[in-house]
């Protein structure tokens, strides 16, 4: 059963730590301030935090310690319970685009997250420009 938007109140963007070499991540927040791309299923009347990370580097692995950090300090500090976080997978992680191939340890990456009982939705902004491109074939397929 996929996770219910209205029951989370601090999502978490995970990004790609070599597409961050290069991108401030405005359009990410954009998409979460305007409740577009993978945030469509959130209300804007609905409180949220958001707090962007990025996977560390290939293979992904120091995502796990990144998020533990959070979950013991969000528990610690605030009593928070885990059920209340959804981590999303930015979209230069899920989809192909001009910065590069579908994550090549995508599966690796939500094996880490769900190893730690933590929600997962996929995509953040999405380019309509990209959008075009990958029903036209110009960038790699994206996986099921
Ligand atoms: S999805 Fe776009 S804005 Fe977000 S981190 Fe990736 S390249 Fe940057
Ligand atoms: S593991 Fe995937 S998301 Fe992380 S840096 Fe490598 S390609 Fe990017």
């Amino acid at each position: 059963m996929m996770p219910s938007a209205a029951e989370k109140d601090y999502l978490v963007i995970v990004q790609c730590h070599l597409v961050k070499e290069r991108c401030s991540g405005f359009h990410c927040e954009k998409a979460f301030h305007d409740r577009s791309g993978g945030f469509t299923n959130y209300s804007a009347q609905q409180p949220l935090r958001l707090l962007t990370m990025t996977c560390g580097g290939c293979c992904g692995r120091s995502l796990q310690r990144k998020l533990i950090n959070l979950l013991h300090l969000s528990h610690k500090r605030e009593q928070m319970d885990r059920s209340r976080i959804m981590v999303h997978l930015s979209t230069c992680i899920t989809k192909a685009s001009h910065h590069g191939p579908v994550c090549p340890h995508l599966d690796y990456l939500k094996e880490l997250i769900s190893r730690l009982n933590l929600d997962i939705a996929r995509d953040t902004w999405i380019s309509k420009t990209a959008e075009k491109r990958r029903q036209q074939g110009l960038y790699p397929s994206d996986p099921p």
